[in-house]
């Protein structure tokens, strides 16, 4: 862990690479225990120091130990760093890479805690909720048991980062990140924890409510398997509040079992405080999973009108939609998505949720119903600030300065300029709308770019999905219609280095392409313009 120079910790002496064993009595297991414990305004911290000279982490401790070391834990960014989803558990395997997830020795199960020096008792006195000053490591996660038939993880093709397949199910991270879990592994213990530090809301991906079904879905054996509508039923009477997920399969949760589904879930309104539903996504790699067909326009439109009623109703009577519909739904039936409130989406984006609203976000007069719902697939692609590409010292576009550039689109530019934009094939149908508007300014040539998924394959439509190589594909078709400035999508990268699911770095393009200016864009239409303005 690592402590605040002039904290509370500090103060009384506790030290980076030391270990918490025990507040007030009550081990301290991970940093929910922490932040629970601390708390109060009087601590009798059991601490053991460091040896003398050491300062560093020794590793991670493993679930339920008690003991947290005091080192350099990376505090995991948000999900929504896990980027555009194409199905929910399309976000495993992206978040499993952005978050502080096991080290590769820790990943083996190395336990290397052994310099440590006798256990002693400081008592700290503070304001009550007054913050400790001490930052611990990043909660180990616990791993997944489960073998859900749509798994996108068991999709990957082999040979990618090794975080991107590592499957975790933790009830912690889903509080504190909003991960999405089964609730399989919940132990009759972790329900009391949930319940006792009222880690609420949590994200619970339920997929169908009928026990077998979902245990089939979930590739779990039904006898050993807890009943969801159990859990569910023990979670809100102790009001524990949760967002839900449903992964729809076409032939396994669709139709009636969708709507018993929807049905059981709003039963346990209020606790229940929204539930998305998402299109499941598909890769080549499927060699020995179960047979799973896509989404098709059809189905996408029959999914709409059976959900809309109940999103009417529960709108007139609570404000709230409470079901949602993925953004991809529309977008393959050609219809418009409902204009949500902020409220109604803001914890469901990440599954694909009120993406294209976002995407327009600030931009002045409203699109076509197509570039609308292209353009939340769009944004996936474009992402929130925009970071200039390889040190090529562009301005990053904050949501204030969009806001100013989409009131002012130009009707000339001073300097012509060719500007080609690389997005996925859901994105470009979001774009190209946008890119009509913008070539009306004198001097500018737009073009959008459609890349196909060289790694997952085509049915794998979003932009945060493409790997480099097909970037480098599209920049070198950039290149050869005359680009100045080439645009891509943000979340195709990991956010703290700049790197393609293919490991090619963004700097590694801008090298091999020195003509040309590459800039990744974080955000919307306004983000964009914003970018085209800025170069
Ligand atoms: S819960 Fe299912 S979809 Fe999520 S990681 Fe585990 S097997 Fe994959």
């Amino acid at each position: 862990m690592s402590v605040a120079a002039g904290s509370c910790a500090a103060r009384k002496g506790i030290e980076a690479g030391g270990r918490v064993l025990a507040i007030n009595g009550s081990p301290v297991r991970d940093e929910i225990d922490l932040l629970f414990l601390a708390a109060d305004a009087r601590l009798k911290i059991m601490y053991v120091p460091p040896l003398l000279g050491v300062r560093e982490p020794c590793s991670r401790l493993c679930d339920g130990k008690p003991g947290v070391l005091l080192g350099g834990g990376k505090r995991p960014p948000s999900t929504s760093a896990a980027g555009e989803k194409q199905g929910a558990s399309m976000a495993c395997a992206l978040q499993n890479d952005t978050l502080g997830k096991p080290s590769a020795a820790a990943l083996r199960g190395t336990s290397g805690v052994k310099m440590h020096s006798a256990p002693r008792q400081i008592v700290i006195v503070k304001p009550p909720d007054a913050p400790l000053g001490i930052e611990i490591e990043a909660i180990r996660p616990r791993g997944c048991r489960n073998k859900c038939v749509f798994c996108f993880i068991d999709q990957n093709p082999p040979r990618l980062r090794r975080p991107l397949y590592f499957k975790d199910e933790d009830f912690r991270l889903s509080f504190t990140h909003g991960h999405y879990i089964t609730a399989t592994n919940l132990t009759r213990a972790d329900l009391d924890r949930i319940a006792g530090q009222r880690l609420s809301p949590l994200y619970i991906s339920v997929h169908a409510t009928p026990h077998e079904l979902r245990c089939r879905m979930l590739g779990v054996n039904p006898a050993k398997t807890p009943d969801l509508l159990d859990v569910l039923r023990f979670l809100a009477d102790r009001r524990i509040e949760f967002h839900a997920q449903i992964v729809l399969c076409p032939g396994w949760n669709d139709g009636v079992a969708l709507e018993r589904t929807l049905d059981d879930l709003e039963s346990f309104l209020p606790a229940l405080l929204s539930v998305a539903v998402v299109p499941v996504g598909l890769t080549v790699h499927r060699e020995g999973l179960p047979r799973l067909e896509p989404v098709t326009p059809r189905l996408a439109g029959e999914v709409i009108a059976q959900v809309q009623p109940r999103q009417k109703r529960l709108r007139r009577k609570l404000g709230h939609r409470i079901a949602l519909l993925a953004d991809e739904f529309y977008l393959l039936a050609g219809a418009e998505p409902p204009r949500y409130t902020p409220d109604e989406i803001s914890s469901q984006i990440e599954n694909g949720v009120g993406m294209i609203a976002d995407f327009w976000q600030g931009w002045p007069s409203r699109a076509t119903t197509t570039a609308n719902a292209a353009g939340a697939t769009a944004s996936s692609a474009a992402g929130a600030t925009a970071s200039s590409a390889a040190g090529t010292g562009a301005a990053a576009a904050t949501a204030a300065n969009s806001a100013t550039a989409a009131r002012a689109i130009p009707k000339s530019l001073a300097q012509p300029r060719r500007v080609a934009i690389l997005t996925g094939l859901l994105g470009a149908r979001v774009l190209e709308p946008l890119a009509a508007r913008l070539n009306k300014v004198r001097g500018l040539d737009l073009r959008v770019i459609a890349l196909e998924n060289s790694l997952y394959g085509r049915g794998v439509t979003v932009s945060g999905l493409l790997p480099g190589a097909d970037f480098e594909r599209g920049l070198e078709s950039a290149q050869a219609n005359g680009a100045d400035l080439v645009l891509l999508p943000g979340n195709a990268l990991r956010p703290h280095d700049n790197r393609f699911l293919d490991d090619l770095l963004l700097d590694d393009l801008q090298t091999r392409h020195p003509s040309i200016r590459v800039q990744a864009v974080h955000g919307g239409a306004c983000d964009i313009l914003a970018a085209i303005l800025s170069g």
